[in-house]
């Protein structure tokens, strides 16, 4: 076995849980590598130098040996970013809580580059973020649904594929998109999208996620929240989970 294939791995911090008496297993999203679970041996003992780079959230690298198939341990590990202002603020943990907590519940897909790449653009606009944080979450729900195959169909009709007048739209889960003002007595599950709130979807989309902070839209966000996440829950066949929960009160 080459171990070089394991050196400076650089990876996220999904969740961490002790384990035993001064070890801890996190699992992380890697280079590469996308999810894999990590075994830090000795990691709570009192000199061990690795204990920052386990934390929750953090971005680390990490010199690894195989230990199994999808299992590994930690040599050592260097701490590359701990985002020491958004890891305190308790509404962006929330957030981030349930990015993880999705991500752990979903399959790996082939272009994990790109997960890798959102989940870095994301943790970096947290950080630097002084307001909207829910826009980077939604954001990256968008982003990372789009990327699933789910791409919401925002600028023609779902079901007859008319353009959309943003003045007369509604959405609908079951069919991945808006739905026409004609076509809407067919559609059981449409919801009405006011002119504004197209726009911020739209603009959720398609900006940027380290200016996403920067949409300063007036729109009923609960009811928007609930949406993407609804969408993105079907789409991926997942069920609610508690982090999902404390995001929505
Ligand atoms: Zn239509």
């Amino acid at each position: 076995m080459d171990i070089n294939d394991n050196s400076n791995i650089e990876a996220f911090v999904l969740r961490e849980f002790n384990y035993r008496e001064s070890s801890k297993i996190i699992e992380v999203f890697a280079k590469d590598l996308g999810k894999i679970s990590i075994i830090a041996k000795g990691v709570l003992n009192k000199k061990n130098s690795n204990l920052s780079s386990t934390q929750r959230f953090v971005k680390a690298s990490y010199n690894l040996y195989r230990s199994g198939d999808r299992f590994y341990g930690i040599k050592d590990a260097s701490l590359i970013n701990s985002y020491s202002k958004s890891n305190k603020n308790f509404d962006i943990i929330i957030y981030k809580s349930a990015i993880c907590d999705l991500l752990l519940r979903t399959i790996d897909l082939d272009q994990r580059d790109f997960v890798y790449n959102l989940i870095d653009t994301s943790w970096e606009s947290f950080e630097k973020a002084s307001e909207n944080y829910l826009n980077i979450f939604l954001c990256f729900l968008l982003k990372y649904i789009s990327f699933s195959g789910f791409k919401p169909n925002l600028k023609d009709c779902s079901y007859c594929g008319e353009k959309i007048n943003p003045n007369s739209a509604f959405f609908s889960i079951e069919n991945g998109g808006l739905i026409c003002h004609r076509c809407k007595k067919h559609i059981r599950d449409r919801i009405y999208i006011s002119r504004d709130e197209y726009l911020y979807i739209l603009k959720l989309l398609y900006t940027p996620s380290v200016e996403v902070s920067q949409i300063d839209i007036s729109i009923d966000k609960k009811k928007i929240s609930k949406l993407i996440i609804d969408y993105c829950l079907e789409c991926l066949d997942i069920k609610k989970f508690s982090s999902l929960e404390w995001v929505m009160k």
